[in-house]
C-alpha cells in the first residue's frame, strides 16, 4: 500500500457523499501525476458515533469501492482520538490525515505527497487565508498557538491543523504513542524527522457546522499545553515568591509606618483585599495541579483508547 487517508467524520451526512466524489478526483490525479494505481491507494473513514446518515452513507460507499473502507467506533470518541484509530489501522508506506468536511480540499493532498517526495517525513498544509471562520476563532487560535510556542520547547508551527501527510517510519512512533489527552500535531512536531509546510487555502465548511464549540476548544487548548509543557506548575511556585516578597516590603512599610510617624494603620480594607487575592491565587494554583493530576489519573487507567465496533470494506 502506498498511500493510506485517513478521514474523521461526525455528523457529515450532507457531505460525505460529496466527500468521496472529491476523493475519487484525487485517485485520478495520483494515478496521472505518481503512478500510484486504485490497489494501492487506500481511504479510511473513520466513523465517530455519528447520530445522522453519516455510517449509512460510508458503510455503502465503502462496500461498493475497492479502496475504502470504514472503521466504525462503538460511539462518539472526539476528533483527535478518532484520526488516531484510523492512523492506527492504515497500512499506507505514507499516511495523510484530512478532515471530512471539505474544508481542507482533498486535491492537495497531491501537493503535500509531492513535496514529500522530495524528501520530508511530515508535509503539513498551513492555512493561508481562512475563509468563513469568525474574528473570534481567528484570533483565539492564533493567541493558542503563540502562547503555546512560548510554553513549549517543542516548535509547534503555526496556522497549523491535522491535515499533513507522514511517512511510516513518523506513523511508527506516533503509534507507539498511547497517551489519551492527545494533541496530535504537537506530537508529531516532537517526534522530528525532516517536516515542512506547504500553504493552501482553506475553505468554508460544504455543509453542516462545526463540531469543535468554545468549551471543546478550551479543553483541547489545555490538551496542548498540559501534555507538553509543566511551565503552569512552576506558576505557582514563582507566584509564591513573588507575593512573599511583596509581603516582606510591605512589612517593612508598616514597621516604619509604627516607629516614625503618628499615623494610626488602618487594617479592615486591606486584609480583605489581601486574603480575597491570595485565596484566588491559591485556588488557581491548586486548580493547576489538578488538571495534571487529573490526566495523570486518566492514564493511569490504561483504558484503550477507542472501541471499534466493526470495520467494513468491500469482500474480494
Ligand atoms: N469530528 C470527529 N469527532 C468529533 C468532532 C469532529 O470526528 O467529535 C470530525 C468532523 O467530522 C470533521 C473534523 O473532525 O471532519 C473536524 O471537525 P470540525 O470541522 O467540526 O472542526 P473545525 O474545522 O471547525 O476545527
Ligand atoms: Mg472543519
Amino acid at each position: 500500500m502506498k498511500i493510506s487517508v485517513v478521514v474523521p467524520m461526525y455528523n457529515e451526512e450532507g457531505i460525505a457523499h460529496q466527500f468521496f466524489e472529491r476523493m475519487e478526483g484525487v485517485r485520478k490525479i495520483f494515478l496521472e501525476r505518481f503512478n500510484v494505481k486504485r490497489e494501492e491507494f487506500e481511504v479510511l473513514f473513520v466513523n465517530d458515533g455519528s447520530s445522522d446518515r453519516t455510517f449509512d452513507i460510508l458503510k455503502k460507499i465503502s462496500e461498493e469501492y475497492i479502496g475504502y473502507s470504514l472503521i466504525n467506533l462503538s460511539r462518539n470518541h472526539g476528533h483527535q482520538i478518532t484520526i488516531t484509530a484510523g492512523i492506527d489501522l492504515a497500512k499506507g508506506d505514507t499516511v495523510a490525515v484530512i478532515d471530512g468536511d471539505l474544508q481542507d480540499p482533498p486535491e492537495t493532498i497531491a501537493d503535500l505527497y509531492a513535496k514529500h517526495l522530495e524528501g520530508f517525513d511530515v508535509v503539513y498544509a498551513v492555512r493561508k487565508k481562512r475563509e468563513g471562520e469568525t474574528f473570534f476563532k481567528l484570533f483565539t487560535a492564533k493567541l493558542f498557538y503563540r502562547i503555546l510556542k512560548k510554553l513549549t520547547n517543542v516548535n509547534i508551527p503555526v496556522d497549523t491543523g491535522d491535515f499533513r501527510i507522514m511517512s511510516r517510519r513518523v506513523v511508527n512512533v506516533l503509534t507507539s504513542m498511547k497517551e489519551r489527552h492527545r494533541f496530535i500535531r504537537g506530537m508529531i512536531s516532537w517526534i522530528g524527522f525532516p517536516q515542512t509546510g506547504l500553504e493552501y487555502e482553506r475553505h468554508e465548511r460544504f455543509s453542516g457546522e462545526t463540531k469543535y464549540t468554545l468549551s471543546k476548544m478550551i479543553k483541547f487548548a489545555f490538551d496542548g499545553i498540559t501534555s507538553f509543557s509543566a511551565v503552569p506548575l512552576r506558576l505557582a511556585s514563582y507566584l509564591g515568591v513573588l507575593t512573599a516578597f511583596i509581603g516582606f516590603l510591605y512589612t517593612l512599610e508598616i514597621i516604619y509606618v509604627k516607629l516614625f510617624t503618628d499615623t494610626i494603620i488602618q487594617g479592615w480594607a486591606s486584609i480583605v483585599i489581601i486574603v480575597l487575592i491570595l485565596g484566588g491565587v491559591q485556588l488557581i494554583a491548586l486548580g493547576m495541579i489538578g488538571e495534571y493530576l487529573g490526566r495523570v489519573h486518566d492514564e493511569t487507567k490504561h483504558r484503550p483508547l477507542y472501541i471499534i465496533e466493526n470495520v467494513y470494506q468491500k469482500d474480494v
